[in-house]
């Protein structure tokens, strides 16, 4: 390997193992961020942002006619030029730069170009001027220190002009799958500061990684930044996040334009639907186990268990006029509407049949006087 060895931990605050310092910006796990977490990822699976095409690890060039050594130094570039630049200024500049730089982006032809030229091919990014100096020396670099290939530490790469943690972890973990650190751009430490899931608004970026990392397990630390820039680029924005469309409104200290009694109608349905999913969730386990320890398949008797728990349960929720639910005709179960002025009007919370055993009214109170605490 090119690179030089590592001198100290960078991940100093990693809980990933090995030699680890706590970082005096280490927090406690704020609770439910599994939730949290698993709500974003889908939200991003559902709707695309600029980083999911133009982000920089989608833009180096790669194949069988490409050294492995040259899509790492262009995912180093594009990194590099990303700073203070959005991703489709970027990618534009990277592909200019892959297209118009003679033998393509390659270490040798970045230290080919003059200057000027170089310097108006990335005329579009943010602080261009300096990016060409920095492109031009870390170019030297490489030759000369780490023949032809670019560092693989988090220590050399921080150490280049113009690279910064957030390009050094990330190219890291693009360019050669290191999994070291957590990329933290302005949409993480924002967004994660929002959640509440760290208190480092005035510590910047850099103390945003320490505490996430402090917390955060491992597995997470690449799949973070690609979740949370896409959910920045197209709802959390840095000004007018778009708090009533998001999907964790109710968990979110910094949600704005939701009303304290909408929070708490999301809260209380939350709860009725993991509630839910626990009922069905064992008469799924069931069905299984019917199966393998009896051997026989009685996969009917548990269907038709089924179906009666579920009438009952349907026509309970009909017949109790002291219920906060009621089944409209298609036999979806409706919130009754509260008296409140600030409340939604009545929401769906089931449909079809599937509707599990609800709690009675004085639970329900209780669990409604409960959600009043949780919400900040
Ligand atoms: S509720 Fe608003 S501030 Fe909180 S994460 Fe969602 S969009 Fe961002």
């Amino acid at each position: 390997m090119n690179a030089s060895p590592p001198t100290a931990s960078a991940a100093s605050t990693s809980n990933g193992g090995g030699g680890v310092k706590k970082s005096k910006f280490a927090t406690k796990e704020p609770g439910g961020w599994e939730i949290t977490l698993d709500r974003l990822r889908e939200f991003r699976l559902q709707n695309p942002a600029p980083v999911d095409t133009m982000g920089c690890e989608r833009l180096a060039e790669v194949g069988d006619h490409i050294p492995p050594e040259v899509s790492r130094y262009q995912t180093l570039v594009a990194l590099m030029l990303s700073s203070q630049t959005k991703d489709t200024v970027t990618s534009v500049a990277v592909r200019r730069l892959q297209k118009e730089l003679k033998g393509g982006l390659t270490i040798q032809s970045i230290l080919d170009v003059p200057s000027e030229e170089l310097n108006r091919i990335i005329g579009a990014v943010g602080f261009h001027n300096k990016k060409t100096v920095y492109l031009k020396q870390v170019a030297e670099i490489c030759r000369d220190q780490y023949k032809g290939d670019i560092p693989d530490t988090a220590e050399a790469l921080i150490a280049l002009p113009g690279v910064g943690p957030k390009m050094a972890y990330l190219t890291l973990q693009c360019a050669w799958n290191k999994n070291l650190g957590i990329g933290v751009d302005v949409h993480v430490h924002r967004i994660a500061n929002r959640l509440g899931w760290v208190k480092t608004e005035k510590d910047g970026p850099e103390g945003t990684r320490e505490a996430l990392q402090s917390w955060l397990p491992k597995e997470h630390w690449r799949e973070i930044n690609h979740i949370m820039v896409g959910f920045g680029q197209v709802l959390c924005l840095p000004r007018g996040p778009v708090c009533p469309s998001c999907p964790v409104q109710e968990r979110c200290p910094s949600a704005t334009g939701i009303t304290k009694s909408q929070k708490k109608k999301m809260l209380l349905e939350a709860m009725i639907k993991a509630e839910r999913e626990e009922a069905f969730g064992e008469v799924e386990i069931h069905a299984v186990h019917a199966k393998t320890e009896n051997e026989v398949d009685d996969e009917e008797v548990v269907k038709k268990e089924k179906e009666a728990d579920e009438m009952k349960v349907k026509n309970e929720v009909v017949e109790d006029d002291t219920s906060p639910y009621f089944a409209q005709d298609d036999g979806s179960v409706e919130v009754k509407e509260e008296d409140d002025s600030e409340s939604m009007a009545s929401s769906s919370v089931a449909n079809g049949s599937k509707v599990s055993p609800l709690k009675d009214t004085s639970q329900l109170e209780k669990d409604s006087a409960d959600i009043e605490d949780l919400i900040p």
